[in-house]
């Protein structure tokens, strides 16, 4: 009798050199990427069969190992398929397809030298999901800026991909305790930062500003700085105050898992009529637009699910 064929329908993913349902993929508990939160990742989505802009993020999760010094001893052009085929396997034309690498078990029982550590690279792709859920960004989310501020950059270096998430973790029961969606940070100086798993952008003028400091550079957020001249917009890299933040036309956020997201609220302050801003709906659909136009796509080869 022949066996039965593995499930991927829940998604797909790639671990220890082998390719397993997702509910199959497991770390051991004495791998630093538990113990110490010693691990780097980066997310990449697929929209109708079609990675976004599948070599920036390569470029910044290989940047994040370096920052690391991580060596999962695998080749970018080796990443590449990988993630094609977690996905071909997975059979999803929408997913979240992540890249891991964890520090690792250490090859001596016990060691507390980083070095002794077999570097994992971990890879899958899972059913796409917003960050912000789609009904909250139809009326625009209500964000609260959280009295815990983010981690200072000279401990973390926020643009290094990681999962320290402890200031947006409070941040987050905050806002939920006051009634808002989600939380953004300050930094300890008193500049925004950004948000749990997404980068934060306020209008002012034509003029579309994102912080300079304290954040990820994400790729949606490059996409919109990308998009702007054409909408004849002023892309600005900079600081922001809280005054600023306060005083913006509008404010929208920004993440792979859901794309440009319109604010409606910060605070007690609501913008324009309580709900998602003209120019911020515009740069969403433009986003959007461009993905059906193939803009940055790299199309998956589903048949690779057989190879
Ligand atoms: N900031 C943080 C802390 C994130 O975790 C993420 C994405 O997960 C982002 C910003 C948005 O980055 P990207 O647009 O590359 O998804």
């Amino acid at each position: 009798m022949s066996e039965a064929k593995p499930d991927f329908s829940k998604g797909a993913a790639y671990i220890n050199g082998q390719y397993v349902p997702i509910s199959e993929a497991k770390i051991p508990v004495g791998d630093w990427g538990f113990t110490h939160s010693d691990v780097t990742y980066d997310v990449v989505h697929v929209t109708d069969g079609g990675f976004f802009r599948l070599e920036d993020h390569l470029t910044r999760f290989h940047r994040s190992l370096e920052g690391y010094r991580l060596d999962p001893g695998v080749t970018r052009e080796e990443m590449r398929q990988i993630l094609g085929k977690v996905v071909a396997l997975s059979g999803l034309k929408d997913a979240f397809v992540a890249m891991v690498s964890t520090r690792g078990v250490p090859r001596v029982y016990g060691s507390r030298d980083p070095a002794d550590c077999e570097n994992t690279f971990i890879a899958y792709a899972v059913p796409w999901v917003d960050v912000i859920k789609p009904d909250v960004q139809e009326r625009g989310a209500h964000l609260l800026v959280a009295q815990v501020p983010r981690i200072s950059q000279n401990s973390l270096d926020p643009t290094l991909k990681n999962y320290m998430w402890r200031d947006f973790t409070r941040g987050m029961f905050e806002a939920k305790d006051k009634g808002f969606d989600t939380a953004i940070l300050l930094d300890s100086e008193g500049y925004l930062t950004e948000g749990a798993g997404f980068n934060v952008f306020i209008v002012k003028d034509n003029k579309v500003i994102t912080p300079d400091r304290g954040a990820l550079r994400g790729i949606t957020r490059l996409a919109v700085l990308d998009i702007c001249p054409e909408l004849g917009l002023e892309p600005i890299v900079g600081p922001i105050t809280f005054e600023e933040l306060m005083d913006a036309d509008e404010v929208f956020t920004t993440t792979t898992a859901g794309g440009v997201m319109p604010c409606a609220r910060v605070n007690e302050r609501i913008y324009g009529n309580d709900r998602p801003g003209p120019i911020s709906a515009k740069i969403k659909e433009t986003y959007w637009r461009k993905h059906k136009e193939g803009w940055h796509m790299t199309p998956v080869n589903y048949a690779d699910a057989d190879n």
